[in-house]
């Protein structure tokens, strides 16, 4: 298939909002979780992991140790070992029980729903907080993991390829309550067709309206 040249302008937010509903108008989460408290679990895990690695290890989890309180009493030396087929085990065991301690102490055992009070939590940064507000809360937040990221900046919509900027890009270009559906459907984008190596340009929906910026 022959693609057409690139857009010499940054696409057009209504153009990538039409292209993802046709593609992807399902994307959804992809991480296994009953409820917040899992949703963070699972989304403290998946730093450089994929979801459905963290989806094996949460089933094993949370067979085994499903509340707060059960995770709070645990040696992270016996956790990593659960954990042992993610990358950086032993970091996330660490953050996973201290966060859960955290929880215990400062918010009686629930999760917190402001970001401010994500981030203070071991383990979670910017990405995880948008990650549990939109996911467990409904509330609008835009999760710039590496695809949502590297697509912003291909698309024009960033001069850098980096979170921050591509969160602002996202979240200037789409309604509120578009953010968390916008962020699945760019991940779903970066994953068949917008890679990192060898983009798929001549099969992307997106291809007419795109400056491939960096391609
Ligand atoms: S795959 Fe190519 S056309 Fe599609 S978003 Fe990425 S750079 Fe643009």
């Amino acid at each position: 298939m022959e693609k057409p040249p690139p857009c010499l302008v940054p696409a057009a937010p209504a153009a990538v909002a039409a292209a993802l509903d046709r593609s992807w108008p399902d994307a959804r989460c992809g991480l296994y979780a009953r409820d917040d408290w899992e949703l963070l679990v699972a989304a403290i895990l998946s730093a450089r992991a994929t979801d459905v690695q963290v989806n094996k290890v949460m089933a094993v989890l949370m067979e085994h140790v499903v509340s707060v309180a059960g995770l709070a009493a645990l040696d992270h030396r016996d956790l990593a070992r659960v954990l042992r087929r993610l990358p950086l085990y032993p970091q996330k065991a660490r953050a996973l029980v201290e966060a859960a301690r955290a929880l215990l102490v400062h918010h009686d055992g629930k999760v917190p729903r402001s970001r401010e009070a994500l981030e203070r939590l071991p383990g979670v940064g910017r990405k995880v907080a948008a990650v549990v507000l939109g996911n467990g809360f409904g509330i609008p937040a835009v999760a710039a993991d590496v695809h949502v990221t590297r697509i912003a900046f291909r698309l024009g919509w960033t001069a850098q390829e980096l979170p921050r900027a591509a969160e602002t890009a996202v979240e200037a270009r789409f309604p509120a309550q578009e953010w968390v559906r916008r962020c699945h459907q760019l991940i779903r984008l970066g994953r068949e067709h917008c890679r990192r190596q060898a983009p798929r340009c001549e099969r992307c929906p997106l291809c007419a309206d795109c400056p491939r910026q960096g391609v």
